[in-house]
């Protein structure tokens, strides 16, 4: 018997085993393709804030950068590449959007070079995607299966039938709901990434139409695609790798002039995002005997989510969009801190709001 069993290792499940395991929990953590398969196997992974001007996702980026950042140096220097990040305007309104952020923010600004649009830079960091899901979760018990069943019993969640365990943290990304819940809705969107020999050296990542990374060694990394109609479970057709190359190489020559380009190595995957883009952490509803409770208004604006009927010990951490590096190790503590503590969960990333919204318009 196993304390808690965390579903999917992507970076999500792997912050929180490292929670759960450095508190003293026994985890076992499935993925169905290995650490890291899914879309944090594809990611970037640059650590920056959102440069947006106001809103619940810029602060919740804003705490998730600075936490996170230190989180990595902290625990694990060797996966961090610690780099200026020159972040360039798009256009006219994006131009506006950079200055109303300099002027408001608290993080330290580095001289950037004076460019046709606004720019921004300050300091950021990089991180070795795999690498870092296995340094988190090393001290779970790792089986490399699909979950495919779930049952609670007496107590206990039986996991596809043979293996138990007190808790379970759902943390599947945009790849397989193992809940029926209809008031859960992800989106994946499909991204496409490449590493990129070349002779330019850049010194410094560059965020604009799409994320360039420092030069190592001659190479580079440049990232990534959104592909929305993209879905690789329900495509009829296959992914095209060399438009998805060619589109990368295009947006990545808008931003910098690349000489003797050799594409190395791709990677795809899908990020899962929420319909209003914060992520879900937190118990979840039953919806079914949730609805039976003849003593719930759910026509209100201010739903009491301490009414509802959840999950036995069952809490999910996902929805984090493009921003999973960012999030995970911020939200993983949150979680943890529920699962062990009791501590309560902020509505705004509580996956109860999206039980609520849904019951509203039943
Ligand atoms: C190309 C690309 C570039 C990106 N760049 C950045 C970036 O620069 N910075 C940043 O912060 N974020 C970036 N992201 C976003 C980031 O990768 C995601 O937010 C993050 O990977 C989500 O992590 P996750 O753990 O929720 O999901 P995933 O990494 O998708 O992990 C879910 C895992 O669950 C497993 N799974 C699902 N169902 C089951 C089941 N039933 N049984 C067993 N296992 C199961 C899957 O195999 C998968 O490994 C990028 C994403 C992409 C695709």
């Amino acid at each position: 018997m196993y304390d808690i069993a965390v579903i999917g290792a992507g970076i999500n499940g792997s912050c929180i085993t490292h929670e759960l395991t450095n508190a003293g929990k026994r985890v076992i953590l499935f993925d169905a393709d290995g650490i890291a398969s899914g879309g944090s196997g594809a990611a970037g992974a640059f650590i920056s804030p959102k440069f947006s001007k106001s809103g619940e996702l810029k602060d919740i980026l804003h705490d998730a950068f600075l936490y996170s950042l230190d989180f990595y140096e902290k625990n694990f220097p060797h996966l961090l590449t610690k780099s200026p990040l020159l972040h360039i305007a798009k256009d006219e309104v994006d131009d506006v959007i950079l200055r109303v952020y300099k002027k408001k923010t608290d993080l330290e600004l580095l001289d950037a070079p004076q460019l046709e649009r606004e720019a921004i830079s300050i300091n950021a960091g990089i991180v070795n995607a795999k690498p870092m899901c296995e340094a988190l979760s090393k001290s779970a018990t790792l089986k490399q299966e699909e979950v495919v069943s779930l049952e609670y019993d007496d107590g206990v969640w039986i996991i596809n039938e043979s293996y138990s365990a007190k808790e379970v943290v759902l943390a599947t990304g945009a790849y397989k709901t193992l809940l029926n819940e209809h008031y859960i809705k992800l989106r994946g969107v499909w991204g496409h990434r490449i590493d990129v020999k070349t002779t330019t050296n850049n010194p410094h990542s560059i965020h604009q139409f799409v994320s360039i990374s420092p030069s190592k060694e001659g190479e580079l990394a440049i990232g990534a695609t959104h592909n929305v109609h993209y879905h690789p479970q329900t495509a009829t057709e296959e992914y095209n790798i060399e438009a998805g190359r060619e589109e990368l190489l295009e947006k990545a020559s808008r931003s910098i002039h690349l000489e003797n380009i050799e594409v190395t190595k791709d990677y795809m995957g899908l990020r899962s995002g929420s319909f209003d883009y914060m992520p879900l952490v937190g118990p979840l509803v039953m919806s079914h005997e949730t609805l039976q409770n003849k003593n719930i208004h759910f026509q209100t604006k201010k739903p009491d989510f301490s009414a509802y009927t959840y999950y036995p010990n069952l809490t999910m951490i996902n929805g984090s969009g493009g921003y999973g590096f960012v999030l995970a190790p911020y939200l993983a503590k949150i979680l943890a801190a529920f699962i062990l503590g009791d501590k309560e969960i902020s509505k705004r990333i509580h996956p109860a709001r999206f039980f609520a919204r849904w019951a509203k318009k039943l």
